[in-house]
């Protein structure tokens, strides 16, 4: 019975079946009414409607945690994506050291070092642009603090000194110019 569910949740049928299920459910208890007509068959109805009752749970125990998890997959996938290209970030970097040392061991020519490395060159740029637009947490910070500033707005003028007209920082208790209290 497991097994069968496993395998038709795999086919995607799930709700359909249970409806199935149900709809035979229903249709043996209407059959056993018809034919009883009496205090058994009302206990068999019941007994039928239990039964279907836990399939019914069976099948929601079964197909909920199914379903919830499909929406974090893609959160999941793009995750991931991220995971794999810092690792090809790394490997790139790794292998531009290791090229390195082949040369400084006289095992790579000049010219092979050189194409080599500048092809590695690229792919790890390129990957740390793609790190960078994907990630968006830069932007999300940048809008959190401006949003957090907004709130709380720093003073734009600091006050001139009154003696001597220069501006101090905006936390200065003494003129830097003249060395008055402000
Ligand atoms: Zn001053």
């Amino acid at each position: 019975m497991s097994s069968e569910i496993s395998t038709n949740t795999d086919q995607g049928l799930q709700p359909w079946q249970f409806f199935v299920l149900a709809g035979l459910g229903c249709a043996t208890a209407v059959l056993f009414v018809a034919r009883g007509r009496g205090v058994a068959a009302i206990v068999l109805l019941s007994l039928v409607i239990a039964a279907t009752a836990l399939i019914g749970l069976a099948a929601l125990r079964t197909f909920k945690p199914l379903v919830s998890p499909e929406d974090d997959r893609t959160v999941m996938y793009g995750h991931r994506t991220r995971v794999a290209l810092e690792r090809e970030k790394l490997l790139a970097l790794r292998s531009i050291k290791e090229l390195e040392f082949d040369r400084a061991m006289g095992k790579l020519s000049d010219a092979d070092w050189r194409e080599m490395s500048g092809r590695l060159r690229a792919r790890a740029t390129r990957l740390m642009r793609q790190l960078d637009a994907g990630s968006g947490y830069r932007e999300a910070i940048e809008r959190d603090l401006a949003a957090r500033l907004a709130e709380t707005p720093l003073p734009k003028a600091p006050p001139a000194c009154a003696v001597c007209a220069t501006v101090n920082d905006p936390d200065a208790r003494f003129c830097k110019g003249c060395g008055g209290k402000l």
